[in-house]
């Protein structure tokens, strides 16, 4: 078998992994540079707005034969590690034919940034998988192993082929809402493994003291007892744990979450996969109708009015913003 790390050895995102046998090819993640050609923060609207081509040829897009759809199909699938755009990012510039095997969770998030104008990948060819449940792809056996991260429902692989075995972590953490999967993991490694991709991206910033979910939880609710304030939570949408714990610490100090609808809409969509998903109908959450971008959207797709029931005014965050804990309005 043959491993080719096309990008993300030396640097945080943009990983793409390639593995080859005698008779396939499978990439693991397909993913957006976090920074340009000199190591500065990428701007990915500049991306966007490039041909293929040029893109090759600046080396944002990985020489990889096969994976585009201007020559004959050699890859014969692309596993992906979580929904975070340094690790698919650049699945919309693939042969779309190639399917693309993903956790539910992992696929329902890329179809809200489609939806949302995020992403251009439009999830032509997916392939759910689950955690634990081996499968099959040309030479290669696949076991995906669900992972604490902060993208939501992330996984990472074990795969066998040629009597070798490969373990790639995607990113992971110790310290989330589903810390007892990393323990699990050092208590009961994959055995046998000739070669493990380990993400890395905390390693050495400092001393390895991270505050856990429950930590920061418990620091929320303490502000939040201040009961003159406003506080405002800013954290992506997408950021599920997190949601979680600003929720929890309203709850704990009787104050409102008001989100707004696209954070509303996120944790709609993941409703099925996890019934502690906070959602907009639940005790202490409210909606705020920002007038923006991603509203607009919803209310043209008409999946806003799902949501009116859990409205709130400015002038009701008015009159009793010592009770609210709001994401900021953008
Ligand atoms: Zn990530």
């Amino acid at each position: 078998m043959i491993l080719t790390i096309h990008r993300g050895a030396k640097e945080i995102g943009g990983s793409c992994i390639e593995l080859q046998s005698d008779k396939s090819r499978i990439l693991i993640d397909c993913g957006l540079p976090l920074v340009d050609e000199n190591r500065e923060q990428l701007d990915s609207r500049k991306i966007i707005k490039q041909s293929k081509e040029a893109l090759l040829k600046k080396g944002f897009l990985p020489r990889i034969k096969g994976l585009y759809d201007n020559e004959p199909q050699q890859i014969d699938a692309v596993l992906l590690s979580h929904p975070h755009q340094d690790h698919y990012g650049l699945l919309s510039y693939i042969n779309p034919k190639i399917p693309v095997y993903m956790s539910r969770g992992c696929k329902a998030l890329i179809e809200v940034s489609y939806f949302f104008g995020q992403t251009n990948y439009d999830l032509g060819n997916i392939k759910t998988v689950k955690a634990w449940e081996p499968f099959k792809k040309g030479d290669f056996t696949i076991t995906p192993y669900l992972v604490d991260h902060s993208g939501f429902d992330a996984l990472a692989y074990l795969i066998e082929a040629e009597g070798k075995r490969i373990f790639y972590s995607g990113d992971f953490r110790g310290h989330g809402r589903k810390k007892v999967l990393f323990d699990n993991l050092l208590k009961h490694p994959p055995q046998k493994i000739d070669y493990l991709i380990l993400e890395g991206s905390m390693i050495g910033r400092d001393k390895g003291k991270y505050n856990t979910e429950s930590d920061i939880e418990k620091e929320l609710a303490n502000l939040f007892k201040d009961d003159e304030k406003l506080f405002f939570a800013a954290c992506s949408s997408q950021n599920i744990d997190r949601l979680v714990s600003v929720y929890r610490a309203c709850l704990r100090t009787k104050r409102t979450f008001v989100i707004d609808p696209y954070t509303a809409f996120v944790l709609d969509k993941l409703k099925i996969l996890s019934s502690k998903t906070p959602q907009f109908n639940w005790n202490n959450m409210k909606i705020f109708f920002v007038p923006n971008t991603y509203t607009d959207k919803m209310a043209k797709g008409k999946s806003l009015y799902k949501f009116k029931s859990a409205k709130i005014t400015y002038e009701d965050i008015q009159s009793m913003r010592n009770k609210l804990v709001e994401t900021p309005v953008v």
